[in-house]
């Protein structure tokens, strides 16, 4: 079976008012990231294709989508969710040619999709307003509204994880969407059609469209008929994706990634500790905005640790995605030329590498592949323990004590997680105070799911996604209040 069998029957084409649309012009290729082969070329969608989504968009939010009942919005996200399992198969697998995660990590993304749409298909129908009492002569009271056509800008390492976290409470509280998925991962985001038509979502309250992020992204984030944009990227894009809304006063979402530590105390279980550091750092090879790329370690414990974080890393497997390796290839060769060079630039700096550190060709993959590595940082200004990586980097810095780990946790401009292992729970709770960041684990990593909100502080962004704060950048609250 080669890769190309399972990408054959996804349209590649621009998803517009219920529609494929045909568009000739500019094709964008997308790679296998294992082999480094083109998988396949697809459209880019111009302003005007943009402009016409954007249009769609707007006309289903006054027209079809309106006449929905919230009840009925309801059923119709979790016939989504039904549809998105029902093919969960065939989806992971597109995931992970396209992305080049192991297989085992696409099929949880996949389900974790199917979760948001389950997740706030049971809120749809209970976003009430509040009654404002201002006295026997007022009536007052609040209406929840849809904020309107919204676009959705979407990273490469979660492509339809990231898709759903965002048009789920999306369609939950009314609006409509246009989205436009990385170049480098766009086709679960064009599957995604397939099941929002069979759970009866109307035409032109969905539309998806393809390109580069300074041509199609731009268009998009530019268009004055969008009203909110939800965006999780890089930092730097992040500020252009601002500065595009503010031209037309919409509201933005911002999730841009973090330098989040992993605390460990002399005292923590040893194993779970071992076992959280690893996955922070090595899911996805490191690609993931809220991974613990920095350990922050005690110094009483801090060689036996490391000798047995790094003893592991030896049995680590390679290979392309659909094989299951520990580590697979990284999505793109820009990705892994920037890993390289600041790996290197941060050994040339002083720091110390225990582990990797090179770019790897495993068994006759030509893909892009780089070492799990870990380098010791001795100064909190090293690159390595400042500049997000994204690859399966991960970073030490040694504590002299509690304190001095809360201040090394703190010293970067990102605040997206901050994780701590320990078994003393004031030392847990007032590092959670401690902290600036978006969220704090305690005692395990990636804890949470679809439930919990998820946001930054600093550089990170702002904004919360998942859990009912999710909801909130979706609708507007509109006051009545009447003299009686
Ligand atoms: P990026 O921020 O440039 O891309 C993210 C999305 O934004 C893509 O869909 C892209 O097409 C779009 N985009 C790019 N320029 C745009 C513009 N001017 N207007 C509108 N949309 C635009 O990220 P990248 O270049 O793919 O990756 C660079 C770095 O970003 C990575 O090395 C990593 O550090 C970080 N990153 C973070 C996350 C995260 O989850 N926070 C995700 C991807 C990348």
């Amino acid at each position: 079976m080669t890769f190309h069998h399972h990408i054959e029957g996804i349209s590649l084409d621009p998803y517009v008012n219920g529609a494929r649309r045909k568009i000739s012009g500019d094709v964008h290729p997308t790679y296998d990231p294992a082999t480094g082969e083109v998988l396949c070329e697809v459209p880019v969608s111009d302003a005007s294709v943009v402009d016409e989504a954007v249009e769609a968009s707007r006309a289903a939010l006054k027209g079809a989508w309106a006449n929905v009942t919230p009840a009925e919005r309801s059923r119709m996200l979790f016939r989504v969710a039904q549809f998105i399992r029902a093919d969960a198969q065939r989806l992971a697998t597109v995931e992970c040619i396209d992305s080049g995660k192991p297989l085992r990590e696409a099929v949880g993304d996949i389900e974790t999709s199917a979760r948001y749409f389950e997740y706030y298909a049971g809120i749809a129908d209970k976003l009430q307003g509040d009654t404002i009492p201002l006295g026997k002569d007022f009536v007052s009271f609040t209406l929840h509204e849809p904020i309107g056509a919204t676009a959705h800008i979407i990273p490469w390492n979660f492509p339809l994880v990231t898709t759903a976290r965002g048009l789920a409470p999306a369609l939950a509280a009314g609006a409509t969407a246009v989205i436009k998925p990385a170049e480098q991962t766009p086709l679960t985001a064009l599957m995604l059609p397939e099941y929002l038509e069979k759970a009866g979502i109307p035409a032109g309250v969905v539309n998806v469209v393809c390109g580069p992020g300074r041509t199609t992204g731009s268009a998009l984030t530019q268009h004055p008929g969008i009203a909110h944009v939800t965006f999780t990227g890089s930092v730097a894009t992040g500020k252009t994706v601002m500065m595009a809304a503010a031209s037309h006063v919409a509201s933005v979402t911002m999730e841009l990634g973090g330098k989040s530590p992993v605390v460990v105390l002399a005292d923590a279980d040893r194993e779970a500790a071992l076992e959280g550091v690893l996955k922070a750092i090595f899911t996805n090879a490191g690609q993931v905005c809220s991974a613990g790329s920095r350990l922050v370690v005690e110094r009483s414990i801090a060689d036996s640790f490391l000798a047995s974080l790094v003893e592991r890393i030896g049995a680590f497997t390679f290979g392309r995605g659909l094989d299951n390796p520990n580590i697979g290839p990284v999505v793109s060769k820009d990705q892994l030329a920037k890993i390289e060079t600041i790996v290197n630039d941060s050994v040339a700096a002083g720091a110390t590498l225990l582990t990797g550190g090179r770019v790897k060709k495993p068994d006759g993959l030509n893909g892009w592949f780089f070492e799990p590595t870990v380098l010791v940082a001795h100064e909190p200004s090293t690159k390595c323990a400042q500049e997000e990586i994204f690859g399966p980097v991960l970073t030490v810095q040694i504590a002299e004590n509690f304190e001095h780990a809360c201040e090394l946790a703190e010293g970067t401009e990102f605040g997206l997680v901050a994780g701590i292992y320990t078994k003393d729970v004031s030392k847990a709770l007032k590092f959670s105070r401690h902290v600036s960041s978006g969220q704090v684990f305690i005692n395990q990593y990636f804890a949470g799911g679809v439930e919990t909100p998820f946001g930054g502080t600093k550089n990170s962004g702002f904004g919360r996604e998942k859990g009912l704060e999710g909801l909130k950048a979706y609708y507007t609250v509109k006051t009545v209040t009447a003299r009686i």
